[in-house]
């Protein structure tokens, strides 16, 4: 079995950016990624937008040159997959982590579909982006619901509903709307979040001021048919014409991936995982949280910006024991 004294499980920004500081520390390693290269960046939306500037996005010191202050995705998927080239980064692509198990001797069992590791040391990078926050309502196995949009033409002419009025449920409901699309926005919330990108957030009020996009504020999807949907509205259910449900309702770790381990999570609804906030290691000796995952349910605390920090404190950990 071949042994690492660092595995890496998640091959996104924060997965890289441990990598680096392992080559830095002269610490063996290995990335085992189950997609491809940054696979949920590869998975955003074409057209996004970052709303972090692009060298709060850098990771290993390496200088990310954007055309505009923003970056957007093709930009980001350049850059680390510079990164990821140019520093030789050691990683299996394609090969999802199953499980991990103590093996004796202080050392994790690490088993994938592919084979096995023995590592000293773990980190799980796995981010969030895999299991999307279901609606838990009739219909939403219809293959016209998506928990991901990708691109706005495929919605031209069509009547189309977004859930949330978060980024992801903002960005989707003007990009369709400007492309043709009927647009419903349905939030359970009094208004759209406060976390919505500064410079698109008037875009949307303005857009429902105007009537252009509908809008159900304190409101709920309650079923989906196959050629409309029934919302609940403070002023009782209703039921419009529809073609295509956008779940917008954000996502969630991998719970069950982390508990199987022996990670233990908070009884309450976040779920966080128990690590210590100066190492970032975990309850279990040696494994180690970095990145989004680190949250919870809380999925807004950590970012690339504010957690790419999670690989120098790890790595100051494993080399000083
Ligand atoms: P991820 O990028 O999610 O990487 C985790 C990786 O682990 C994935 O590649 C996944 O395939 C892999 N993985 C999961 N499970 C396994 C397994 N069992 N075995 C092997 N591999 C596995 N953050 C910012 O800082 N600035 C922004 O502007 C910004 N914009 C965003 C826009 C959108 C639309 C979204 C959804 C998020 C945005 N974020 C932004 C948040 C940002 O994407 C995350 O903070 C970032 O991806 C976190 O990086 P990560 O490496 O922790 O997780």
């Amino acid at each position: 079995i071949p042994f690492y004294r660092l595995l890496i499980i998640g091959g996104g920004p924060i997965g890289l950016a441990c990598a680096l500081e392992a080559q830095k520390h002269g610490v063996d390693y290995l990335i085992l990624e189950k997609g491809c290269l940054v696979n949920s960046l590869y998975h955003y939306p074409l057209g996004m937008t970052f709303f972090s500037t692009s060298e709060r996005l850098e990771i290993g010191g390496v200088p990310f040159v954007s055309n505009s202050v923003k970056p957007t995705r093709p930009e980001a998927l350049e850059y680390y997959r510079r990164v990821a080239l140019s520093h030789v980064v050691n990683i299996r692509l394609f090969e999802a982590v199953e499980r991990v198990q103590p093996s004796g001797n202080g050392k994790y069992l690490v088993t994938t579909a592919h084979g096995r590791y023995e590592a000293a040391n773990v980190i799980i990078a796995t981010g969030f982006y895999d299991i999307p926050n279901l609606l838990h309502i009739p219909g939403e196995q219809l293959p016209k619901v998506r928990h991901y949009y990708k691109e706005p033409h495929f919605y031209a002419l069509q009547k189309v509903v977004v859930v949330g009025a978060a980024n992801s449920a903002v960005d989707a409901a003007l990009e369709t709307f400007r492309k043709g699309a009927h647009v419903t926005l349905v939030t359970q919330g009094p208004a759209i979040s406060e976390r919505v990108k500064y410079w698109v957030k008037p875009d949307i009020e303005n857009r429902i001021k105007e009537g252009s996009i509908r809008a159900f504020f304190n409101s709920h999807l309650a079923a989906i048919e196959e050629r409309s949907v029934t919302i609940r509205t403070p002023e009782g259910l209703l039921t419009i014409d529809n073609d295509y449900v956008l779940a917008m309702t954000g996502y969630q770790p991998n719970f069950a991936f982390l508990e199987g381990m022996g990670i233990t999570l908070s009884q309450d609804a976040l779920r966080l995982p128990a690590y210590n906030p100066d190492t970032m290691e975990t309850n279990l000796p040696g494994v180690y949280l970095a990145g989004v995952v680190c949250g919870g349910m809380n999925t807004h605390k950590w970012f690339i910006e504010n957690s790419r920090v999670h690989a120098e404190v790890i790595l100051r950990h494993i080399t000083s024991l």
